[in-house]
């Protein structure tokens, strides 16, 4: 099954001992990419070929890129602990420069996602979805909902769309108190489950209001320890707790943005070339649903969809199906 795998189980290893090495950098999300530490095996025979292993399970090259690298070394002549490490960053680099290569001809996939909605804004993000035919994630917040007849049918028209997926992002948004709110993790629990419920929400998948939280399948990462019981607490009860790898600013009013399309999009692809969104070949996009109240604003937003459409062949998707592993 696993080729490089062999080496490692039919040796009898003597000692097995892990080296910490300083990361490679890469912005947030290496940390997760580079966190598992790297390991040395010694053993009796001399430093055998790592690893070149053939992808043939699903998820194979993901878990090859976040994976520790694994290097034998012979017992009977051991070497110094710097050549050590540099042997470890060596093959770290050689595995990752190959997983990279095959990562490459995969599919790739960007996930829009939309918070705070319905806000004015939402009918204007529900059009271009249409106009552009592509798949968009609207985490909504029911208070918005409920505040005007308006925001109700902007909701109901994101939730008719086949093309708009919606998913909870709280019914309050922690009135903006995220410390206060997270303090009491049962009632912000509850919280969700009422704009579940109110929102008549299909999905079990969260964006914590102020957090930059990811919990679902083997990840979990925190970005401040406030808010964690309560992403437990819900990953326990069977939602998803998803974060955001890249996140575009624009103010609403104006139409002005902190960064412009261009550089936006910049990001995103070398987020995706590089590898270093949470999910190699997944990167997720944060946009506010307010950023696109006035025209410039749209046209923006449009001109975004337009030129990762002209430039790349990355699929839009639902956060429903993340991540993709290959
Ligand atoms: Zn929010």
């Amino acid at each position: 099954m696993f080729k490089g795998k062999k080496n490692l189980i039919g040796i009898g290893a003597v000692l097995y001992f892990s080296v910490a090495l300083v990361s490679c950098g890469g912005g947030i999300s290496s940390k997760a990419a580079n966190s598992p530490q790297d390991s040395v095996i010694w053993t009796d025979s001399l430093v055998t070929e790592a690893t070149d292993t053939v992808p043939v399970l699903t998820g194979f090259l993901s878990k090859r890129w976040k994976d520790p690298v694994h290097i034998e070394v012979d017992t009977l002549h051991p070497i110094s602990k710097d050549s050590l490490a540099k042997l470890v960053r060596v093959e770290r680099r050689r595995i990752r420069d190959s997983v990279r290569l095959a990562l490459d001809n995969k599919p790739k996939h960007v996930y829009f996602t939309f918070d705070d909605g319905p806000l004015l804004g939402s009918k204007a993000i529900d059009s271009i979805a249409k106009s552009r035919n592509i798949r968009i994630n609207a985490f909504l917040v029911g208070k918005h909902a409920f505040m005007s007849k308006g925001l109700k049918r902007d909701y109901q028209r994101y939730y008719d769309n086949p093309l708009v997926e919606c998913y909870n992002h709280s019914y309050t948004h922690a009135n903006n108190k995220f410390t206060t709110f997270y303090s009491n993790p049962v009632g912000a629990f509850n919280d969700f489950e009422k704009n579940e419920e109110d929102l008549k929400l299909q999905h079990k998948i969260i964006r914590l209001p102020g957090r930059n939280i990811w919990i679902y399948d083997d990840v979990r990462r925190i970005d401040l320890q406030s808010g964690a019981s309560t992403a437990d607490m819900l990953y326990s009860n069977g939602y998803k707790i998803f974060g955001w790898d890249v996140e575009w600013k624009i103010h609403g009013l104006t139409g002005k943005p902190i960064q412009s399309v261009h550089e936006i999009y910049t990001r995103i692809r070398n987020y995706m070339n590089n590898k270093s969104s949470m999910e190699p070949n997944n990167v997720v996009l944060l946009m506010h649903d307010d950023m696109f109240q006035n025209k410039k604003g749209q046209q923006l937003l449009s001109s975004l969809i337009d030129t990762i459409q002209n430039n790349t062949d990355y699929k839009f998707e639902f956060m429903q199906d993340y991540p993709f592993r290959y």
